[in-house]
């Protein structure tokens, strides 16, 4: 049974953004579930690196969309940003937070509180049926009624940043705004990841949760430079790990303003969590808000 200690700041992150201060409110956090982390898991051997699953499959089709790097025309936001997708209509990217349901800390509250402990069961229930229905159906979690098919069904080959990943059919276009806006912030100059993963096809969480990378949701940083200090070994021995009063942005690679372009769009990075899983974000957004069509 692992226990995840958990620093208050990290905790009160979660709890800003998600106005859930009820589940926070300690300084320390027991899992009732076992938190073994996203990134390494369960095959200390694979770690670090994004490949502790199921290898990928070679891709099968092309990207489905293109991404250009323009400036939509100033409207109300004047950071809205446009992409072509591959039938050729320019689409605006539509910003949007993640759902507080789909997000893993609101699951495992801290309070002893029968009830509290509950309501947090039941968001992972709900959790696992809208990612069943929405991306497909992972043997083990979930009913096939709800999808006939698995996520791999719906995987395809994209690029993000020159670096090819296999993800959801449905993300790939929240993936192209996240890289359309580095490119126009200049977050792109700063950080040049050299990997990246995506789908797998076997669960790397162990007890009553599934990985967001089984549904093709997720997405590693370069999992070798960007650390998570609450998963399994070997990770907690890192030496980004083990340094003394450094902060989770100091142990990782990756600059702040990819995590802040990245939650522009939906996705949730896990470095708020008390995984500390910094390479780590899944989508959480709604899939059917992510581009407006502007222009045939
Ligand atoms: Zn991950």
């Amino acid at each position: 049974m692992a226990q995840t200690i958990v620093k208050a700041g990290t905790m009160s992150a979660v709890a800003r953004t998600f106005a859930i201060p009820l589940f926070f409110g300690a300084l320390v956090l027991a899992h009732a579930a076992p938190a073994q982390g996203d990134d390494s898991k369960n095959d200390p051997a694979a770690h670090p690196g994004e490949d502790a699953g199921v290898p990928a499959p070679a891709p099968k089709e092309e990207a489905v969309v293109r991404a250009s790097v323009q400036m939509a025309p100033p409207k109300n936001d004047s950071r809205a940003l446009t992409i072509t997708t591959a039938d050729g209509r320019t689409a605006t990217c539509r910003e949007q937070t993640a759902q507080p349901f789909l997000v893993r800390g609101n699951w495992f509250p801290s309070s002893k509180d029968p009830e509290i402990i509950k309501h947090g069961r039941k968001l992972l229930e709900d959790a696992i049926k809208y990612r069943t229905s929405t991306y497909g159906y992972f043997e083990g979690f979930g009913s096939r009624k709800a999808n006939p098919h698995p996520p791999k069904f719906y995987a395809k080959p994209t690029t993000f940043m020159g670096l090819t990943v296999q993800v959801h059919e449905k993300i790939i276009p929240a993936l192209k705004c996240v890289e359309a806006a580095l490119k126009a912030n200049g977050a792109a100059n700063e950080y040049k990841p050299r990997s990246a993963g995506g789908i797998r096809f076997k669960n790397t969480y162990r007890g009553v949760e599934v990985s967001n990378h089984v549904y093709g949701i997720a997405i590693d940083i370069e999992p070798d430079r960007n650390s998570c200090c609450g998963c399994v070994a070997p990770w907690p021995n890192h030496p980004l790990c083990k340094a003394k009063h450094k902060t989770v942005w100091e142990r990782m690679a990756m600059p702040k303003s990819w995590v802040d372009t990245f939650e522009r769009y939906g996705f949730y990075w896990l470095g708020h969590d008390v995984l500390q899983d910094t390479m780590h974000f899944e989508f959480l957004g709604d899939p059917d808000k992510i581009l407006d069509i502007v222009k045939s």
